[in-house]
């Protein structure tokens, strides 16, 4: 018996190395900080707990739920869409399909889409699950760079004629994980007229739409005028409404795109449970004032970070949204070397950019999910062992 080749492409997990070590630092004791794992770790809102603890008690969400969606959470997903964006035009029969969460329908948009040898073009620094992704679709990864002299966008004019021509799917991602970068209307139109030009489907991971902060309100890459013709987005409510375990979010936009996540979800999955439908439609129902008070806790606890790391030398600014901090790691270290210096010797976790692909390398990626007095522990630690940029 042997494992398939495909999996040997696979590359190694990215926490695996650092959390064997932490296992050992804490087996010996060691009180680790961990901000390294952007898993929110607050609890989900009470109005969404409401509706669930209704839902669960009616038999009629206790059997197989439609493959696509209950039609009124892929109504109140067109609804949702509509109120935040202006997305008017969103059929939920034909441009809407619920997810089990962002990660199995990114997955399954590559088996839809890829054949052998076909080409994805994905940023780098970038969520890991669009290279492993295209690797079990026997297609070929093409990174684009992002860097910080192009404030985390792709160079468009850097794809190479040949390759945009076998390109089957670009993939984006504003607010980004993990540059904390963002993107306007105006470079999203860029993005729909180069993917229109060489007949690319534009796949807009928007997990984090929004988590933004003072007034920033991200945008859809469905505002673009005629984006349906080319573009699906990915909405998740995993990181907004604390809801990561809850499995649940949807992905809207041009009707083939659609079919082909349906048909490939109808043949490997059989929906999300009724009652998390019911309240996923109770989260896209949550308040303004509500959503401000659950994004307040992160601006409070990135304007802590920033401000320790600004004190210990570090040139950097708070991000406009995002649950991150991405941060230039100090000349005389790569990525991995320096997480490991802030884990053996301060007993921090932090994510080394390098793990997100080859341009992340020289930064390291802090969740803002631990409580501002953990993060000013971390920097009163990291101030005594003599660290700084
Ligand atoms: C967390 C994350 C996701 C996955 O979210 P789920 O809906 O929980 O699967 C997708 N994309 C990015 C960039 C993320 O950071």
């Amino acid at each position: 018996m042997h494992l398939a080749k495909r999996l040997e492409k696979i590359p190694p997990y990215l926490f695996a190395e650092i959390n064997r070590k932490r296992e050992k630092l804490v087996a010996e004791g060691v009180d680790i900080i961990n901000m390294a794992v952007g898993d929110p770790d607050k609890p989900t809102p009470a109005h969404i707990l409401q509706v669930m603890h209704e839902a669960i008690d009616d038999a009629a969400t206790h059997n197989y739920p439609p493959y696509e969606g209950m039609q009124e959470f892929r109504q109140a997903a067109a609804k949702w869409m509509e109120r935040r964006f202006g997305v008017t035009d969103l059929n939920p029969d034909t441009e809407v399909v619920a997810s089990i969460g962002s990660k199995e329908a990114i997955h399954n948009t590559f088996l839809a889409f890829v054949e052998a040898g076909d080409y994805t073009l994905i940023p780098d620094p970038g969520y890991p699950v669009y290279r492993t992704s295209t690797i079990f679709a026997d297609g070929v990864p093409f990174t684009m760079p992002l860097k910080p002299e192009n404030q985390f966008l792709p160079d468009l004019n850097a794809i190479p004629e040949e390759i945009a021509q076998k390109a089957k799917l670009l993939w984006i991602n504003y607010p980004n994980n993990p540059t904390g970068g963002v993107a306007t209307l105006e470079f999203f139109t860029e993005l729909v007229d180069f993917c229109k030009q060489y007949n690319i489907l534009l796949c807009h991971d928007n997990a984090y739409s929004e988590m933004a902060y003072n007034g920033y309100k991200p945008p859809s890459v469905l505002q673009v005028p005629g984006a349906k013709d080319i573009a699906i987005e990915f909405h998740s409510l995993s990181k907004s409404y604390n809801m990561t375990g809850w499995r649940v979010g949807f992905v809207a936009g041009n009707a083939l795109g659609i079919q082909g996540l349906r048909q490939v979800k109808t043949n490997v999955d059989s929906g999300v449970f009724k009652a998390i439908q019911k309240a996923a439609i109770a989260a896209y129902n949550t308040t303004e004032a509500e959503l401000q008070t659950l994004m307040s806790v992160y601006q409070h606890r990135r304007d802590t970070i920033v401000q320790g790391l600004q004190s210990l030398g570090w040139p950097i600014q708070p991000p406009k949204a995002t649950l991150y901090v991405w941060v230039p790691v100090p000349s005389g270290y790569t990525s991995a070397e320096f997480v490991n210096l802030l884990l053996d010797k301060c007993g921090i976790m932090v994510a080394p950019g390098s793990g997100y692909g080859a341009s992340g390398e020289g930064f390291f990626r802090i969740a803002l999910t631990i409580s501002e007095e953990r993060m000013q522990e971390a920097i009163g630690r990291m101030k005594d062992a003599g660290i700084h940029y």
